[in-house]
């Protein structure tokens, strides 16, 4: 119903499915009828995907989004025409780029795996309502994409600080944490989808997972993996 709810994912796996523009419209700005305005959600997801297809190596002209009310159909047929017409010129998804269609698919893959950690890294500005739309020319710059796609986050458990409580594994959405009674907890990078709940779930008094930029130290493995824990080792 709400242009809001198109999510970054659709986008991205549109682009990665072989549609060659992606065109979402939505009720006029500042015209909602409730109080959440999911139409500015859609324009600040919009102009982040198109930083993203941007880095990927697509023409971010192959997104677009436009607003206008149920009662404007003209409007509607004349926009959607001149995307496809836009769309047409610039021809099937990345021939004009030069990206071959095996390279694409796999740089879609590694950012659609990436959208929890991107919806996590730029909450904020994804959640904000610029009062005048012309406030939003530059909003997401491509160097700022750049350097949040190029130096993606890893969270990684510390063995000494790890108490095996389980918290971690039993919120964590991907089943990423190797998770087993009395054991050091240990994070699947190949499963992780950087998602940041095992940071806020670890209890403070642990405080065990740690956020890092580039790839973490190797897991321990699964021999030296017993937990010592922390009131054992002062009695011992
Ligand atoms: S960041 Fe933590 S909670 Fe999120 S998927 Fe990775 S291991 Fe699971
Ligand atoms: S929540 Fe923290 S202490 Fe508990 S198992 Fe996970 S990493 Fe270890």
């Amino acid at each position: 119903m709400c242009s809001g709810r198109v999510d970054l994912a659709y986008v991205l796996r549109a682009f990665a499915n072989g549609i060659d523009g992606v065109f979402i419209g939505g009720c006029r700005l500042n015209e909602c009828n409730y109080i959440t305005h999911g139409n500015y959600h859609a324009l600040n997801m919009v102009l982040l995907a198109k930083r993203i297809i941007e880095h990927v190596g697509l023409d971010p002209a192959r997104l677009r989004i436009d607003f206008m009310s149920g009662s404007e159909g003209n409007l509607f047929a004349e926009t959607v025409n001149d995307f496809v017409g836009q769309i047409k010129e610039l021809g099937p998804l990345g021939q004009k780029e030069g990206l071959a269609d095996i390279e694409r698919n796999a740089r879609l893959a590694a950012v659609t795996r990436l959208v929890p950690y991107i919806k996590v890294e730029k909450q904020e500005k994804l959640g904000v309502r610029l009062g005048n739309p012309q406030d939003y020319a530059g909003y997401f710059t491509k160097e700022e994409v750049d350097e949040l796609l190029n130096n993606v986050a890893s969270y990684y458990i510390d063995p000494q600080k790890c108490q095996a409580c389980m918290t971690c594994a039993r919120r964590c959405p991907a089943e990423a944490v190797i998770s087993a009674k009395n054991q050091i907890h240990v994070i699947d990078q190949e499963k992780c989808i950087k998602c940041g709940t095992c940071l806020t779930a670890c209890p403070a008094k642990f405080g065990a997972v740690t956020k890092l930029t580039g790839a973490p130290p190797p897991p321990l493995p699964e021999a030296e993996r017993t937990v010592v824990r922390k009131s054992k080792e002062k009695t011992g």
